[in-house]
């Protein structure tokens, strides 16, 4: 297949575009520098080249195009990284397979009715008598007229065709109704989902719509608060986190994402310039959403309401953000209802409560002594009972015996019976087997990239036949190799030509050694099957070997 349409797409896409969304980077020199987003790091070592159009990771190792980029951050093999940057390049690409053609058609169908539809909400909002009192009633929870437009609120009248009526000029009733935004009646025709609510599109980490939260305007008996679009093949609920799209880079700048549970406070804290803030939308928190936040920090405060639904759900995403292997801090609302609530009384509260957010152990202590008698026995088992499991989750010794100290003198029980319990305790079950795509390189792999790198930079090739290593054919594979091998020179302040001839000795050594592993269990089996033969070939080579690595 000829190149063309990955050029295309890389000329409209420069790299530090793609790259920005994921990663916070600083000019150096004629190159840009950040915090890679693959591995875990302090100091930057992760590389971008605007010229090159390439990125490098010297911690890892990790680098490539944009291409390799996307399959690594959206975890996605190439076919649907070259997708998703051609959908955003606006490239068509030419030649997919007839299944791909389909697939991708349905998709783009329902991201363009999304599109009409948000664009629709948001006209009725402003233009329309019947916008009128949504927007009264927005306004009157506070927002500012450029906040109700940046975040693309709308309405949906109280009619039952009106967007069907919009939709099926431009569209096929079918997918309007996969897109769910109508549904069928049982008398065949459609109707439309949303009625009499104020819409808030969801969007997904490329800006695109792919679904809608509707809340009611006027109460009514027989229809939820909120209606949800469905899961659609472009909107998977577990997999939306709202407000990431507008607040990932600040997650990033600010190492922080602050949880709450509503649109509406998400909005909120937005406006007040806490873009840090996200919510999970029409869903608990899940296992996927906290992945997907985890690309941009490890640091959580949970913002959520104080009722008792609240609380439940503090402690269940706690559970599963602390599994995942999250800092989780918890922001104490009081007596507040919810995160927007207390804006309104005042930013500064709000700012004290998010700066003084406490550890998880803390928040929970407080909480449970409010509700249990740490006087009376059967008290003291319940209090026991909830903290036990939060306080053995603590992987700091020091805060541990804090906690268990602190534990036993405020409902006075000896310290060694709280720790026998949390010793007793069961190994917490992480529930997230999907492993957060890190693959990072071996050293073998990286000393490999580097003698590579190395030989090409210099134009010397004489380490690479004593190692069986060819240099690759692709152009962009050398220059990446360059790259890399350049980088990694400059950061560390080495001379290459004084490098290559060590590294190949430690690449060599390292072969060597692997091999002569394997040796070992190849002689073991030899001598199993006392093959006399076999047995003294494998000992020679095993020998030669030796003497390599003792040079
Ligand atoms: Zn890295």
């Amino acid at each position: 297949m000829q190149d063309s349409p990955i050029q295309e797409i890389k000329d409209k896409l420069p790299i530090l575009t793609v790259v920005q969304d994921f990663v916070q980077l600083k000019k150096a020199g004629s190159n840009y520098k950040g915090v890679c987003p693959f591995h875990s790091e302090k100091t930057p070592s992760f590389m971008v080249s605007p010229s090159k159009q390439i990125w490098h990771c010297f911690g890892c190792g990790l680098g490539g195009d944009i291409f390799e980029f996307i399959k690594r951050t959206e975890n996605v093999e190439f076919n649907d990284a070259l997708k998703i940057l051609a959908d955003r390049a606006g490239v068509e690409l030419r030649k997919p397979t007839p299944e791909q053609i389909q697939y991708q058609a349905t998709k783009d169908v329902l991201y363009e009715i999304n599109a009409a539809a948000s664009k629709y909400f948001v006209k009725v909002l402003w233009e329309s008598n019947a916008g009128a009192e949504a927007l009264t009633y927005l306004r009157g929870r506070g927002l500012s007229d450029p906040t109700i437009k940046n975040w693309k609120l709308g309405f949906a009248p109280a009619e039952f065709h009106y967007l069907e009526t919009f939709l099926s000029k431009i569209f096929e009733p079918r997918d309007i109704e996969t897109a769910g935004l109508i549904v069928k009646s049982d008398r065949g025709g459609y109707f439309d989902r949303f009625h009499d609510r104020v819409m808030f599109p969801i969007l997904n980490l490329h800006g695109q719509v792919v679904g809608f939260t509707g809340r009611i305007l006027h109460e009514r008996h027989n229809t939820g608060k909120y209606v949800n679009s469905p899961e659609t093949p472009i909107y998977n609920k577990s997999q939306v986190v709202y407000g990431l799209q507008q607040g990932k880079n600040q997650i990033r700048k600010l190492d922080q994402a602050i949880v709450v549970e509503g649109n509406m406070d998400v909005i909120a804290c937005h406006q007040v310039g806490f873009t840090q803030t996200v919510a999970t939308s029409g869903t608990a928190l899940t296992s996927d959403q906290l992945t997907i936040i985890q690309r941009f920090t490890n640091n959580l405060v949970f913002a959520f309401d104080t009722d008792e639904a609240g609380s439940s759900a503090t402690r269940r995403a706690l559970e599963l953000a602390l599994n995942q292997g999250f800092n989780v801090k918890i922001a104490n609302l009081g007596t507040t209802k919810d995160p927007d609530e207390l804006i309104k009384r005042g930013i500064g509260l709000w700012e004290k409560v998010i700066n003084g957010a406490s550890n998880y152990v803390d928040f929970f202590f407080d909480r449970i002594f409010q509700q249990y008698d740490a006087q009376k026995v059967d008290d003291k088992r319940e209090i026991v009972k909830e903290l036990a499991p939060l306080i053995y989750r603590v992987s700091d010794p020091i805060t541990k015996a804090h906690y268990v100290r602190k534990l036993s003198q405020d409902i006075n029980v000896a310290e060694n019976s709280i720790w026998d319990i949390i010793q007793g305790l069961d190994k917490p079950i992480i529930r997230n087997t999907k492993p957060v795509t890190r693959n990072n390189k071996t050293r073998k792999e990286v000393l490999t990239d580097q003698v590579l790198g190395l030989s090409l930079l210099l134009k010397d090739n004489q380490y690479l036949e004593g190692l069986d290593l060819t240099l690759p054919q692709e152009s962009d594979k050398k220059e990446l190799l360059v790259f890399a091998a350049e980088m990694a020179m400059k950061e560390q302040g080495l001379d290459g030509k004084q490098e290559l001839p060590k590294l190949a000795v430690e690449l060599k050594r390292l072969v060597t050694k692997e091999r002569m592993m394997e040796l070992g269990q190849e002689i073991k089996a030899a001598e199993d099957a006392n093959d006399k033969e076999l047995l003294d070939k494998l000992s020679k080579e095993y020998a030669a070997l030796s003497q390599i690595v003792k040079n």
